[in-house]
């Protein structure tokens, strides 16, 4: 292995941040699972992110950006691409107040927890449901991460981003976010979001959001190795009722388990692959349109083979 998988070279004295190289990504996932990159790229200011993209381009290397790897499932046997990391990318601020309407900025590697206490403390309303969603704020704006009526694109109000090699930023009407989608253009970087809050007590805020978090617990599998759910519900109706009744809770395949507290959580046992996980997928995928022929579809991501970068 070439140090900084040959671009260490390429980019002296243009790139800022940490080069981990011969990474296991099962250590960058939730889930625990996932193979061996190359290399992974943590800039820590965007002129180094712009230069990486630049360099990546140049040599025709493609790369795949990782949030906190919550809703992944990564490949055994590793991905060829060069993994990106803005981890480093955490400012949190209030930009404006205007009576009781509040805009926050975060950058896109804050982890959104971080996010939904500084709402709790200060008082700031529209993100309640949010609470105990895992991940980073790019990665909830990405998928548009949601829970208990609350969706994280109902209060973002820009995302600024580099696409192309350039700055820009993407408003309310340039994003066509969906269902556990943020419509976010595809090959665009998140390096920032605007988010629009509104002024409330914070007891009330945090009441609220202690209310989200104890139903989250009861109902989900918070503390298992899981990549959340892995189905979206099909409309109007809910994939873990529908692979409940089917029969499947505390099915297995290898070290992956159906979690009996909510069926479209997959748990890792422990020493659970990916192909143990497709697997469970396809046999709840193949047995939900035999029985009620409803075609679930995934609702986490995946890298590597069957997923995004398509090996
Ligand atoms: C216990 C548990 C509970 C969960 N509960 C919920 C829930 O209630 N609601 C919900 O919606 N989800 C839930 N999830 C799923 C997951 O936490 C969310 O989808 C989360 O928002 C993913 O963020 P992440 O940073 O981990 O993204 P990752 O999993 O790292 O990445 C997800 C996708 O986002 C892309 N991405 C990440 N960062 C960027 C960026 N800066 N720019 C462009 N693309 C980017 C990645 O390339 C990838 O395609 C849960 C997961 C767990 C483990």
């Amino acid at each position: 292995m070439v140090s900084g998988c040959g671009l260490r070279e390429r980019l002296y004295g243009e790139f800022r941040g940490d080069i981990l190289t011969d990474v296991m990504l099962r250590d960058h996932t939730s889930l625990g699972i996932g193979g061996r990159a190359a290399c992974l790229f943590i800039p820590h200011d965007t002129p180094s992110l712009v230069s990486l993209l630049k360099a990546l381009a140049g040599e025709d290397r493609g790369y795949l950006l990782i949030g906190g790897g919550t809703n992944l499932l990564v490949s055994d046997e590793g991905l060829d691409e060069v993994i990106v990391s803005l981890r480093a990318f955490r400012r949190l601020e209030t930009v404006e107040v205007r009576g009781d309407d509040v805009l926050v900025f975060a950058q896109s590697g804050l982890p959104l927890q971080r996010l939904i206490s500084f709402c709790g403390e200060e008082g700031l309303s529209g993100l309640e449901g949010l609470v105990g969603v895992p991940g980073t704020v790019g990665g909830a704006v990405f998928g548009n991460a949601g829970a208990y009526g609350y969706e994280i694109m109902d209060a973002v109000q820009r995302v600024t981003v580099l696409k192309d090699g350039r700055l820009g930023a993407l408003d309310r009407d340039d994003m066509d976010a969906t269902y556990r989608s943020g419509g976010i253009p595809r090959e665009t970087v998140i390096l920032g979001v605007h988010i629009s809050l509104k002024r409330d007590d914070s007891g009330d805020v945090r009441r609220r959001m202690k209310e989200f978090m104890e139903m989250k617990k009861k109902t989900q599998p918070v503390s298992e190795r899981s990549a959340g759910c892995v189905f979206k519900n099909p409309p109007a109706d809910s994939a873990a009722r529908l692979i409940d009744e089917a029969g499947y809770k505390g099915m297995r395949s290898g070290g992956i388990e159906i979690s009996r507290k909510h069926a479209n959580f997959f748990i890792n046992r422990g020493g659970g692959t990916a192909v143990d996980f497709l697997a469970l997928m396809d046999t709840v995928v193949e047995g939900i349109a035999r029985t009620y022929g409803v075609v679930l579809e995934p609702e986490i991501r995946i890298f590597g083979k069957r997923g995004e970068s398509g090996r």
